[in-house]
C-alpha cells in the first residue's frame, strides 16, 4: 500500500515537472507570436518606427503621428 502511494506521488511529480516544461515551450511560442503580431513600420515622412496598432494610415501609407500624415 505504501509502495503504491509512493508510485502515485512519483507520477504526480513527473507530471508537474513535465507540465512546467511544456508550459515554458508554449510561453516562448506565444512571445514569438506577439513580436510578429506587433510589427513596426517606419513612418513615411520621418521614418520613426511605429507599431501597426499605433500607426496612422493615410492613403495606404503609414505615419507615426497625425502631424506626419497631414491629418489635423
Ligand atoms: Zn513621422
Amino acid at each position: 500500500m505504501k509502495f503504491l502511494l509512493l508510485g502515485v506521488i512519483l507520477i504526480l511529480i513527473y507530471f508537474i515537472f513535465f507540465r512546467k516544461k511544456s508550459k515554458v515551450v508554449e510561453n516562448s511560442k506565444n512571445s514569438n507570436k506577439e513580436i510578429s503580431a506587433d510589427e513596426f513600420i517606419p513612418c513615411e515622412k520621418c521614418e520613426t518606427l511605429v507599431s501597426e496598432k499605433e500607426a496612422i494610415i493615410v492613403d495606404g501609407k503609414f505615419y507615426c503621428s497625425k502631424e506626419c500624415g497631414g491629418v489635423k
